[in-house]
């Protein structure tokens, strides 16, 4: 499997990267590429087009209808819709409400078969080609789902791997499910020790560090820095306590595992 940074700003894009945005890509025995976008925030279809051509997106994973994590469905509808090698259509999973989140992100009613909605069903497996994606429910400020991502290794002897994506979401059972062993471990860290942090929101950088150290994850990149944090006070905040290797995401950093 192969994860890119597409987009990395929490809460907000920032001046150097849109909001969440990450591409999965896996290829299966006969040598053909699957594509699995993991949330679609503010200012990401932009920057996706450098990494493939929306049109073959094989499906999308929602994590939660923030605008940060969602607000580029809108742009993607339009791209499907209207580019002149379509019309293209792509599988869209999301919490219950994505299609009238759509809807209202489109201003309008109108729906076109561009997007096909599913709502997670909690721990239920999702098989996009040679990737299975399991969703959990986790804490925030309004109905999130973290991820489990399995599918072929690149790495030499190795048959599987895994890939686990926070979404937004604070300490809970959700999130150490999907980061339990994982090869990599995408986390959002939004906040720091020292922030007034509201409780049942979002991660500290040192609370993202625990849950990666319990969970023994191989590999933590902590992400979702909103564009006022500065990356190396999160580093330095997550390595007292995660003794693996850890990165902060920037956008266009490649992971293979
Ligand atoms: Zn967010
Ligand atoms: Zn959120």
């Amino acid at each position: 499997m192969r994860l890119t940074v597409v987009g990395c700003s929490g809460s907000v894009p920032g001046p150097a990267s849109a909001a969440s945005c990450y591409l999965v890509e896996a290829d299966d025995a006969a040598g053909r590429t699957w594509r699995v976008v993991l949330d679609l925030g503010s200012g990401s279809l932009g920057p996706l087009q450098r990494y493939c051509d929306p049109l073959e997106i094989d499906a999308v994973a929602i994590s939660h209808l923030h605008p940060d994590h969602c607000a580029d469905l809108a742009a993607l509808h339009t791209y499907l819709s209207h580019h002149p090698d379509g019309p293209g259509q792509t599988q869209v999973y999301g919490p219950f409400g994505t299609a009238a989140r759509i809807d209202e992100l489109r201003g309008k009613r109108t729906r076109t078969d561009a997007i096909i909605n599913v709502a997670w069903q909690a721990g239920a497996p999702v098989h996009v080609g040679p990737l299975t994606i399991t969703a959990q429910p986790v804490t925030h400020s309004v109905p999130a789902y973290a991820m489990r991502i399995e599918g072929p290794s690149e790495l030499p002897a190795r048959g599987s791997a895994t890939i686990a994506y926070s979404g937004d979401a604070d300490v809970c059972e959700g999130l150490a499910k999907v980061a339990a062993g994982v090869d990599a471990f995408l986390c959002e860290a939004s906040f720091l020790e020292a922030d007034d942090a509201p409780e049942g929101t979002h991660l500290t950088a040192a609370a993202a560090g625990r849950v990666a150290q319990a969970a023994a994850c191989d590999r933590l990149i902590v992400t979702h820095l909103p564009p006022w944090t500065d990356p190396n006070e999160t580093l330095v905040e997550v390595a007292a306590h995660f003794s693996g290797r850890l990165d902060v995401a920037r956008p266009g950093m490649h992971i293979v595992v």
